[in-house]
């Protein structure tokens, strides 16, 4: 569901939602012409009815009506990929995928544009809020709306309407990230830890390890479909080994409880590590075996070690949804505390 909304644009009209995203136009490999020219001299003026030939319908109502997609239906939203992303409209290149992050907003966020000659600001009090509009500096595309919270060094958080970006994808650095799998009870709790921790550079919840194809949350919680609620995450082995994320998974459950984490029962609930190699596996083993004779815990760990097959995301509204539902109860009385104790535990693994 998503509904909260920090780029405060969900009095925005909404998009007609019979107009798919089609991801597939929106990420593309860098092609010689897409090298990033910030040469150009003049802009690029058309008529409405010539950007018409040229973009979808969709692209046309974001850049040309200010349009807002929905939130956290970008399929640019969580890519972390190298690459650069460029105006849909007049392939002005507007951010790298370096100074993209995680603002668990729903949009694609930044905190640096890519050239003096991106992006045009402009004071925007339109659905009685007070925001700064943005636009391509060279075609005058709507983009999104720029804010003052986000991560340093600018402190500015660049809230972008996917559509109105196409991505291009660089492929040097493709094998720089890897992923990882783990269930370890509630996955809100998990997502939202994992998302703190150094090096790791987007985290999804979802379903793994039992028999059935595209699980629903509700199918899992009959605990009759094999499948533990899980999270897969994408991180960087330079920053964060898969025995040093081991370690933060452990800190963060009871690796002895059998079927079950904190309040939680049922196998849906069971901790597993899912391993993709042979020295995956052998790592997790040995580490298990190290925690099982140092005398660390009470009781054997009863985390199952388990060949990664697949894994199913959860629903839209299970994603973010810590960040998204800080009122929540179970929020408050599980997921934020399961995080904080995580982190008293391994400060140093966890960002600033
Ligand atoms: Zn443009």
């Amino acid at each position: 569901m998503c509904t909260i909304c920090n780029c405060a644009q969900t009095n925005s009209k909404p998009v007609d939602q019979k107009i798919p995203i089609d991801s597939s136009k929106n990420v593309s490999t860098l092609q010689f012409n897409d090298i990033p020219d910030t040469t150009w001299t003049e802009p690029i003026v058309k008529s409405n009815e010539e950007w018409k030939k040229i973009l979808t319908p969709e692209q046309y109502y974001i850049t040309r009506e200010q349009g807002t997609e929905k939130q956290c239906s970008s399929p640019l939203y969580k890519t972390h990929d190298q690459g650069i992303y460029f105006c849909v409209s007049c392939n002005n290149p507007l951010f790298s995928s370096n100074t993209k992050f995680n603002s668990g907003t729903g949009w694609p966020s930044f905190y640096q544009v890519y050239s003096t000659k991106s992006i045009s600001v402009k004071s925007d009090n339109s659905y009685g809020m007070s925001r700064d509009a943005l636009s391509c500096k060279r075609c005058g595309a709507h983009l999104g709306h720029v804010f003052n919270d986000g991560p340093e060094p600018t402190g500015l958080r660049y809230c972008i309407d996917g559509v109105a970006l196409r991505f291009a994808k660089t492929d040097q650095n493709e094998t720089n990230s890897k992923k990882a799998t783990f269930a370890g009870g509630c996955f809100w709790c998990e997502e939202k830890t994992f998302e703190e921790v150094n090096g790791v550079l987007s985290v999804i919840s979802g379903y793994s390890g039992g028999r059935t194809n595209n699980p629903s949350y509700e199918e899992v919680g009959t605990g009759t479909t094999g499948h533990a609620e899980s999270f897969e995450f994408d991180y960087d082995p330079s920053i964060v080994s898969f025995k040093d994320l081991l370690k933060i998974f452990i800190a963060s459950i009871d690796p002895t409880q059998v079927n079950g984490q904190g309040p939680d029962h049922g196998s849906q609930y069971r901790s597993i590590v899912f391993y993709r190699t042979e020295e995956e596996r052998k790592i997790a083993q040995d580490y298990f075996d190290e925690l099982n004779t140092s005398g660390q815990f009470k009781k054997p760990i009863a985390v199952e070690l388990t060949k990664f097959t697949k894994f199913w995301p959860a629903e839209d509204y299970h994603q973010n949804y810590v960040k998204l539902h800080p009122d929540n109860p179970y929020v408050q009385h599980e997921s934020v505390p399961r995080m904080n104790r995580t982190k008293a535990k391994l400060p140093s693994y966890f960002k600033k």
